[in-house]
């Protein structure tokens, strides 16, 4: 079934920051067409404390929110910020009406409860696909926004193999902003579907069965190269900081140099899935604010 894109010696990087960047042009190029029209899509960004990566995470997808041409409001609140007080911002974040989408960066501060916070944002405004109503939609099969990070591996893996139809995929990680709706979209491509975690046995044989495999753990190295099936679609989602002679690096679950030489083809960590994520939050944002104004979605 494996079908091999790459030779075993080159296998192909399956580059997204290219891909982002011309999702990322379609958007801007779509949304000066909608701001003609009236229509400028508006994403709201909310940060509570000051985590550094979450800082930097806030501050690209403002950035590139503005480079779309989009309306961006941004909510810096202080760490000690009151459960309530939250609450009371997304309230009136649902009801504005120049604002399409509400993105609550996580995670929290221990006491506020996020579970709480995402079921408070109006579904059609929660362009992160988070809130049960959406995650119970993208399970049964209906139209729904699709978390930001799934999306862009689903686009990724596309790019390189477009008809999944009776693969297997592997996706090693439950969580559910990225390993359950991973795995619901790659049921609905007709994939054979199994969702490993910290509790599996024999991961790496797990692994090894895979035509597709999704890394989303947050464990530098974890998957081997001997892991995985020569001509493999390999993911990673991965993002951990580590020291490497003395300067901070980003790395990703998967063993890179290892994997480079089985897998057909494979993502950089940085510049693979990364990128996607902030694209994808745009391209939900650009979605809910046509359907909010019923307009048609200008993008395929
Ligand atoms: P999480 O901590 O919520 O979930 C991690 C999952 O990994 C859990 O389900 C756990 O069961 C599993 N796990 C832990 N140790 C394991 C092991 N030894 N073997 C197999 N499974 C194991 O994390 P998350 O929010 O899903 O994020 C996962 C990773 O993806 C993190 O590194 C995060 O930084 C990264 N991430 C990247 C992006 C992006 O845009 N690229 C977006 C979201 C998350």
């Amino acid at each position: 079934m494996s079908q091999h894109i790459g030779t075993l010696s080159e296998p192909n990087i399956i580059d997204g920051t290219a891909t982002a960047a011309k999702m990322l042009a379609e958007l801007r190029s779509a949304a000066a067409d909608l701001a003609e029209r009236g229509l400028t899509p508006g994403l709201a960004v909310v940060i509570v404390g000051e985590d550094p990566a979450s800082t930097v995470y806030v501050r690209n997808k403002i950035r590139r929110s503005v480079e779309a041409g989009f309306r961006s409001f941004h909510h810096a609140l202080p760490a000690s910020t009151r459960e309530g007080d939250l609450l009371s911002l997304i309230e009136r974040l649902n009801a504005a009406q120049d604002v399409d989408g509400i993105l609550v960066q996580l995670p929290l501060p221990s006491h506020i409860n996020p579970e709480k916070v995402t079921a408070a944002i109006d579904p059609a405004k929660d362009v992160d696909g988070f809130h049960p109503l959406n995650a119970g939609r993208l399970t049964i099969g209906v139209s729904a926004p699709v978390p930001c990070t799934p999306l862009g591996c689903m686009i990724l893996i596309k790019s390189v193999r477009p008809n999944l139809e009776g693969l297997s995929a592997v996706v090693v990680g439950r969580s559910n902003i990225v390993g359950k709706p991973m795995a619901q979209l790659l049921l609905r491509e007709s994939c054979t579907v199994t969702i490993a975690h910290s509790k599996t046995s024999n991961l790496s044989s797990v692994c090894r069965e895979a035509d597709i495999l999704i890394s989303a753990v947050g464990q530098p190295g974890l998957i081997r190269g001997a892991w995985i099936k020569p001509g493999a679609v390999v993911i990673d989602v991965g993002i951990s900081r580590i020291e490497h002679d003395g300067r901070q690096r980003l790395v990703g679950d998967v063993n890179f140099d290892e994997a480079r030489s089985v897998a057909g083809a494979l993502t950089p960590v940085p510049g693979g899935v990364g990128p996607m994520t902030i694209a994808c939050l745009l391209r939900n944002t650009m979605e809910a604010a046509c359907q909010r104004r019923r307009v048609a979605f200008p993008l395929r």
